[in-house]
């Protein structure tokens, strides 16, 4: 099974469209619950994380740009080598 990593400000794309025809969300809270707010008509929606993580098909675009950066921000010398 794929794991599904998605963050805070992330936009992604839903298997089921909104009321607005729309299926583009962008998560603005997380939790227990995840709260999405649709692109289209800017509804905001309280899902469960197991239902959201079921729903959500994919991460269209990462808030932060890069999903897998090496953690710590500590300046390396990068000379010598
Ligand atoms: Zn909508």
């Amino acid at each position: 099974m794929e794991r599904k990593s998605f963050q805070l400000g992330d936009i992604v794309l839903m298997k089921k469209n909104h009321p607005c025809g729309s299926n583009e969300m962008e998560i603005i809270r997380m939790g227990m619950d995840i709260r999405i707010k649709c692109v289209g008509c800017k509804h905001s929606v309280l899902v469960p994380r197991a239902k959201f993580e079921k729903n959500m098909r994919k991460v269209l675009r990462s808030a932060a740009g890069n999903e897998e950066q090496p953690g710590g921000s500590a300046p390396t010398n990068p000379a010598n080598q």
